[in-house]
């Protein structure tokens, strides 16, 4: 089976790194101008001239980028099995298109505002914090990832400042939770219809950029877990979703979940599965979009993902240490830029509490790891 994939970026190696035993190859299709993925055929084509070269060489296409041209994507769909569909991915490009679909499946989500204006980014401020938020989030509808096109407010008087920053002609405006953590959950569904989760991944960020993903969970109940599915299965049936789908939410200290995000591919928060997993994300993914029985979601061990952010750090002491996997994208250093992750497998918590130290201080920049699930 040859496996058209749309975006040529790390996410894109990964898949194939796991499809090739599953007996699957790769052609990639780029619209960046700067393809990363070094395995499998790449085509890089920012005009969308030689799609028609790309779908005669593919079986069924995929996509592992979601800020792709939704009209070459309709064009895919047309003369090609597309999975996940193009509905899938004109949602999550969104995120007012997103919210209305929490909102229409009653997943719960924070407070917001759709703006139009500085003044109206300052009414809806004032509004959210008059209902009690202290502050607020104001995101650009489309083209926003890792912390990007975003701003806290925490006066109304910061709108035009926040306006021009953002620099887009319609925001939400979000009220600022007081989460706990920040968790995802990542579900596969088959062409079927048949759904399996992985467990909830607690998740820290710095600058926007995700750092540290570790799973699975031992403070998280029976009952957060299976609400956390049950949000996630909802968006899957409705979207009649198949492949990977993550749903980022905020867990808050009364243990209700919120809905932030959600992204229509393999996503950074489940890279822990490579090692931590009876099946990985990636090989999930590719099972589902193939028609193939689905691989048990199991978590062998507690696992933490660590992201390489910026510079690559000393990988030799870090290869020296217990129970690491390292995984690199083949990318050069560039400030901000994710080079690869590095995932940590160990017997208990406290073990891998205890290597994921090690490791991140021979990582240049890296916070300090710190977990809701482990007592400092
Ligand atoms: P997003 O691009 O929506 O995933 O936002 C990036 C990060 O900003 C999230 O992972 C959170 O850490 C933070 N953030 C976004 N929205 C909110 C919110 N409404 N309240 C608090 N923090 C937020």
């Amino acid at each position: 089976m040859k496996i058209g994939v749309l975006g040529a970026g790390q996410l894109g190696q990964m898949l194939a790194l796991s499809g090739y035993p599953l007996s699957n190859r790769f052609s990639f299709f780029d619209t960046t101008g700067s393809p990363s993925a070094e395995i499998g055929e790449t085509l890089c084509d920012p005009s969308g001239d030689q799609l028609e070269s790309f779908l005669s060489q593919v079986d069924l296409v995929t996509y592992e980028f979601e800020h792709l041209p939704l009209d070459l994507v309709k064009r895919v769909a047309e003369r090609k099995a597309l999975y996940p569909g193009v509905e899938a991915l004109r949602v999550c490009q969104n995120r007012e298109a997103e919210k209305a679909l929490f909102d229409r499946l009653n997943i719960p989500v924070a407070a917001y505002r759709v703006v139009e204006s500085a003044e109206q980014l300052a009414q809806a401020c004032q509004v959210l914090m008059q209902q009690g938020a202290a502050a607020v989030v104001a995101k650009s509808i489309t083209e926003g990832y890792d912390g990007k096109g975003q701003a806290v407010l925490k006066d109304p008087s910061e709108a035009e400042t926040a306006w021009q920053q953002i620099g887009h002609s319609r925001l939400i405006v979000e009220a600022f939770v007081d989460f706990v953590r920040e968790v995802s959950i990542i579900a596969v569904r088959g062409r079927q219809g048949d759904v399996v989760f992985y467990p909830l991944a607690e998740n820290h960020h710095a600058e926007g950029i995700l750092r540290y993903s570790l799973a699975p969970l031992p403070d998280v109940t029976d009952a957060v877990q299976h609400q956390a599915e049950a949000y996630i299965h909802k968006l899957l049936d409705s979207l009649d979703y198949v492949g990977v789908l993550t749903l980022e939410l905020f867990q808050c200290a009364d243990g209700r979940l919120l809905a932030n995000e959600m992204a229509p591919r393999v996503h950074n928060s489940g890279h822990w599965t490579q090692n931590g997993s009876i099946t990985s994300q990636f090989e999930n993914h590719l099972r589902a979009i193939q028609g193939l029985p689905l691989g048990s979601t199991k978590a062998l061990k507690p696992t933490c993902m660590i992201n390489i952010i910026g510079q690559m750090g000393d990988t030799q002491h870090i290869l020296a240490l217990e129970g690491v996997h390292l995984h690199l994208y083949g990318k050069s250093e560039r400030s901000g830029r994710k080079l690869g992750h590095i995932n940590v497998v160990a017997d208990d918590l406290t073990s891998l509490i205890k290597q994921v130290r090690l490791v991140s201080q021979h990582l240049p920049n890296a916070p300090e790891p710190k977990f809701t699930c482990v007592a400092v």
